[in-house]
């Protein structure tokens, strides 16, 4: 039988699927809410243009990695692209596990942790939050030395629950934790803090970040930045050319214009003020820290109002069972997005 072939570990997992896109209204997915502006679209398409289509592209996206260590203020050495810093997580599960060993992670967080993990053949460690989603840190560093685990991930802001650990826990984590400890910062611009000024403090540092939250959702573009001996040791698994020409294009000319990065950003934090006051004005409604590009909110009763959102063409994400139980996970849209969801919120 062919499935004999076929991995046991894998029997229960299920294809990624990432529903239904053609709402009015997408509040789901923590993107941003506005397109490009036209004049560096039609910039951009002119680089399309005189792009070079036979040839590979710079297999370790040199160019790309250079603006970004100029925008995050770090060296260039120190920066790796990937395809999504989804590629990037899945880059440090393949580098760092042998089948069997463990990795720690807090519960809830990004679930592409847990997944890599596993298809790497490695186990998460899920570490419960408290009831008000906070993280227990010294539980957390015991745990993941008790359970001699090789890599923590932790995202901070935490997706889905927007909670934060202070600077000085994620050292005290950093410096606790007899492993790697990676940082996903894929909220940093609405949040404003990073770690990224430890990497060369540390050794078992790694920093990750992505554009998908600031405009670029749709060309697949993230980094990790670490010191220069883990960065030897990962760039062994990175996939050659994994970071596409046109890809590298777009970022490039973004990256040079970084005021397209802040502008958007500004207008997504103004929108966050302004959702936020308006839902702390509604009763009967639990709403946790905001400092990313999304609300998480706890609802008397979620399917029903998921429900009744889906009906006007609204989506946002909804959490049914377990610790996010009655939880909306809001995106943060344009003024008119959010005026819609509040009016059909209750
Ligand atoms: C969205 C998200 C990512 C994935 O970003 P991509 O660069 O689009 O792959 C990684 N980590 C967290 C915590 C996220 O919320």
């Amino acid at each position: 039988m062919i499935q004999d072939f076929f991995r046991k570990d894998l029997s229960d997992f299920e294809s990624y699927n990432a529903g239904k896109t053609d709402y009015k209204v997408r509040l789901n997915a923590n993107e941003s809410f506005d397109n490009l502006g036209e004049a560096v679209r039609r910039e951009i398409g002119k680089v399309i243009e005189n792009s070079i289509y036979n040839r590979y592209p710079d297999a370790d996206a040199l160019e790309v990695c250079e603006l970004y260590s100029l925008y995050a203020n770090v060296n260039k050495t120190n920066v790796m692209a990937g395809n999504g810093s989804d590629e990037c997580i899945q880059i440090i599960a393949h580098t760092f596990l042998n089948t069997g060993e463990k990795v720690a992670m807090q519960s809830p967080d990004f679930s592409m942790y847990g997944l890599y993990t596993k298809v790497a053949g490695g186990i998460p460690i899920e570490f419960p939050l408290s009831d008000e989603l906070e993280l227990d840190v010294q539980g957390f560093i015991s745990m993941a030395n008790r359970e001699k685990v090789k890599i923590v991930f932790l995202s901070n802001p935490n997706n889905p629950t927007g909670n934060i650990i202070k600077r000085e826990d994620i050292i005290s984590i950093i410096e606790g934790c007899k492993c790697i400890v990676v940082i996903d910062e894929a909220y940093f611009e609405f949040y404003g803090q990073s770690i990224l000024d430890k990497i060369d403090t540390y050794d078992n540092l790694i920093v990750l970040r992505t554009c998908s939250k600031i405009g670029l959702a749709a060309i697949r573009i993230g980094f990790m930045i670490t010191n220069n001996v883990l960065m030897l040791e990962l760039k062994k698994v990175k996939p050659p050319y994994n970071v596409n020409a046109i890809t590298q294009s777009i970022t490039s000319v973004i990256l040079k214009n970084p005021e397209i990065i802040n502008n958007n950003v500004k207008n997504i934090i103004v929108e966050r003020s302004y959702l936020w006051e308006k839902l702390s004005n509604i009763d009967g409604l639990r709403l946790y820290k905001a400092e990313a590009n999304f609300i998480l909110v706890e609802v008397p009763n979620a399917i029903k109002v998921k429900k009744r959102l889906i009906e006007e063409s609204i989506n946002v994400r909804s959490f049914s069972t377990g610790p996010l139980k009655n939880c909306l996970r809001i995106t943060i849209g344009s003024r008119q997005e959010n005026d819609s969801l509040l009016t059909n919120l209750i």
